[in-house]
């Protein structure tokens, strides 16, 4: 909870340095336009009445972007409008100027843009929070992907699976899992596809057990994954009976997991021992982590590698592979959840 207020601060924060910045680079642009008669009262409104259109196309553009191509084009002449005309327009009413010398006075305010992308490529996504798409549904109901929902036939919850790819689908019962971790098997999904998860992943927190980390993908360093942290370094996991066993001592699930079975044996195609079980226990090194997804059914998780990082266990996730800590599901809005 206390994270997800960090990371909403960390907005505002970010809203304020675009809000000062803009407006420094407005009273110079003024400054070289020779424009007579600048009050600080006059920049900080026509600053506020700018940075907030940014800020309502910038949403707009960033929430569309799985939406039509028509809502795509309209995001982007919006952005058009409102970055150069609207800026100008303000400017040129606000302190009566023609429409040249109000767009000599927004010119440097370009700069800003340029500062802003600076400090959120080079410190705020580095070291602060950077936030990802979630494509697919090993986490699920926890974090979803690309999924259908259908109705959990044990207790009426939402339940949710990966859509079948067109062209394989396949009229018989899928695999689904429900809020409260039923694991059913569903003829009647809803055929709509809802889109994934919008995730925020605080950068500065080393995971502790129970977390929801991302990290690269030890067998594709290219590919970012999302799963829950099990077994902490130099920590012996076993997974049996359902729960986990860290140095032979069961550990109690949080709450918010309640119905959880984690599963130790694999059936069908993914039929081989896995790790983590009473035969292979999982032995983590002093920098190594064990992730499983929620989903344990279908998650393709620590249990099943079989190449890792170099000199790392096959089942590790690597310390400097690890990329963060997810605190807050900040879309769609009705899966709002702030889980750190
Ligand atoms: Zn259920």
């Amino acid at each position: 909870m206390q994270y997800t207020a960090i990371f909403l601060l960390s907005l505002l924060g970010v809203q304020v340095f675009t809000f000062v910045v803009w407006g420094l680079f407005l009273r110079l642009g003024l400054n070289w336009a020779k424009v007579p008669e600048i009050t600080a009262r006059k920049v900080v409104a026509a600053t506020i009445v700018v940075v907030l259109l940014n800020n309502i196309v910038a949403a707009f553009a960033l929430l569309t972007s799985w939406g039509s191509p028509a809502l795509q084009i309209a995001a982007i002449l919006g952005a058009f409008v409102i970055t150069i005309i609207v800026p100008t327009v303000v400017v040129a009413t606000t302190f009566k100027v023609s429409g040249w010398r109000a767009v000599q006075a927004w010119l440097p305010t370009l700069l800003s843009a340029v500062s802003g992308g600076l400090l959120v490529i080079f410190a705020y996504r580095p070291f602060i929070f950077e936030t990802f798409v979630i494509p697919t549904n090993a986490m699920a109901p926890t974090i979803v992907g690309f999924h259908w929902q259908g109705t959990c036939p044990d207790c009426g919850a939402p339940t949710y699976c990966s859509p079948l790819e067109e062209g394989r689908f396949v009229h018989g019962p899928v695999n689904m899992i429900c809020d409260n971790f039923h694991v059913t098997l569903s003829n009647s999904p809803e055929e709509s596809v809802y889109g994934g998860d919008r995730i925020a992943v605080a950068k500065f927190l080393t995971p502790q057990r129970w977390d929801l980390a991302v990290f690269k993908y030890p067998q594709d360093p290219a590919v970012n994954y999302v799963k829950r942290v099990i077994g902490l370094p130099g920590e012996e996991v076993i997974i049996q009976d359902g729960g986990i066993w860290i140095n032979g001592v069961r550990q109690q699930l949080p709450a918010s997991l309640e119905g959880l079975e984690y599963v130790s044996e694999a059936e069908g195609h993914f039929a081989l021992d896995l790790w983590g079980t009473s035969e292979k226990p999982a032995l983590l090194g002093d920098d190594e982590y064990f992730v499983l997804g929620d989903f344990s059914a279908l998650s393709y998780d620590s249990r099943f590698w079989e190449r890792g990082v170099d000199g790392h266990n096959p089942y590790a996730v690597p310390k400097s592979h690890m990329l963060g800590v997810v605190t807050t599901t900040y879309w769609p809005k009705d899966r709002w959840r702030a889980h750190k």
